[in-house]
């Protein structure tokens, strides 16, 4: 179950979107600061006061796990890693970075980044209370210790050793430092991660059930527990998954799936004369178009479909194909793994294969997506 995420705005040129449940959590958490929360620890003040209070919380809560994707973020962009967005969602945010970390050590500062954050965060927040006079009678009082502990909380949790979290990455680094295997390394964090999920769900189970359980003695907090579980169960499930989409795809390079005897179009032929009678043969076809001396583009099956039928012999290749200067072009050795991680961040559909500045081949999507389903990896994977 995965539901639709928005997209709310860009911070530094990452797009930040927001998963729906993030919205019923910070609801239901504006609700009990408001009602339970701070109407018990500062009963002097109005509903209204509780009410700034609870809202001012929760905005300033959201504002800190957004700086600890982007503690992530840069650290990665610190070593040339992109990052093509931050998502928040129920349990904090995921910063969702291109490609794995080259090193096991950039990886651990990688991780250890978030949690970071966070922690400055609370001693911020902390520091600022005590420079307020560090009183105990005023909302903002009340707000500012709240989101000292929350976020010493978020940073705590975060580094539980639960992979794909802060912590089972710092778990995997290490395991990959010392054995120098990245594949080991991940299946250890990934296995320690579902066996740790599965512990909370049988922990939150038993608290549901009335046992005390030490880490939750009540049925609200056994529940909280279960889905915290699964969650991250389903978390550390998709990462093995994803790991072994990329060994079966590491096994091949550009040139073993690249179509080296694409035909060559005119970039001023009508597109009808490139799609009758081919599409209905080979849907994945694919042109290298010229404008006379050079490559001006590519044009894929994909790109001809989308020309509607009654302007195809009004319609030149050169004016759907994707130009040359969109283009962005590969080498004959690299993985077929590395090729899609790019084709995914940048949305390409297609990439030319070069060689001394020439063309000798184009990967297209479509082809990496059947090798997939070839190895019955593609059932288990949304695409
Ligand atoms: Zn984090």
């Amino acid at each position: 179950m995965r539901l639709r995420t928005f997209r709310i705005g860009t911070l530094f040129g990452v797009p930040l979107l927001v998963n729906p449940s993030w919205f019923v959590l910070a609801g239901l958490t504006t609700w009990f600061l408001a009602t339970q929360f701070y109407p018990a620890a500062f009963s002097g003040a109005s509903r209204w006061t509780h009410g700034w209070m609870a809202g001012a919380s929760v905005a300033a809560f959201f504002a800190s796990i957004v700086l600890h994707e982007l503690g992530h973020s840069v650290v990665a962009r610190w070593f040339s890693i992109p990052v093509r967005s931050i998502t928040l969602f129920l349990f904090g945010g995921v910063a969702q970075i291109t490609r794995e970390a080259a090193r096991p050590l950039q990886e651990l500062a990688m991780a250890l980044a978030g949690p970071l954050v966070s922690f400055a965060l609370g001693a911020g927040f902390a520091g600022v209370w005590w420079a307020l006079g560090a009183r105990a009678d005023r909302g903002i009082d009340y707000v500012l210790v709240w989101l000292a502990v929350m976020n010493v909380g978020l940073g705590v949790f975060n580094l539980l050793p639960a992979f794909p979290m802060d912590g089972g990455r710092v778990f995997r680094s290490l395991v990959w430092l010392v054995t120098g295997r990245h594949g080991l390394a991940t299946g250890v964090a990934a296995w320690t991660g579902r066996g740790f999920a599965w512990a909370m769900v049988g922990l939150g189970g038993l608290a549901v059930l009335g046992r005390d359980v030490v880490v939750a003695d009540s049925l609200a907090g056994g529940a909280w527990l279960v889905m915290i579980g699964l969650f991250l169960e389903n978390a550390a499930r998709q990462s093995l998954l994803q790991h072994r989409l990329v060994r079966e795809l590491a096994r091949y390079r550009a040139e073993d799936v690249m179509v080296a005897d694409a035909p060559i179009a005119d970039a001023r032929q009508p597109v009808g004369q490139l799609a009758r009678g081919v599409l209905e043969l080979n849907p994945h076809a694919v042109y290298l178009v010229s404008d006379g001396e050079r490559l001006a583009g590519v044009l894929s099956g994909e790109e001809l479909r989308a020309v509607p039928v009654a302007l195809w012999d009004v319609t030149p290749a050169g004016a759907v194909m994707t130009p040359r200067e969109s283009l962005r072009a590969t080498a004959r050795d690299r993985l077929v793994s590395d090729v899609l991680v790019e084709m995914e961040s940048e949305e390409l559909r297609h990439m030319p294969v070069v060689e001394d500045g020439r063309v000798v081949g184009i990967v297209a999507r479509d082809r990496i997506v059947g090798l997939l389903r070839q190895a019955g990896l593609l059932g288990q994977v949304r695409t």
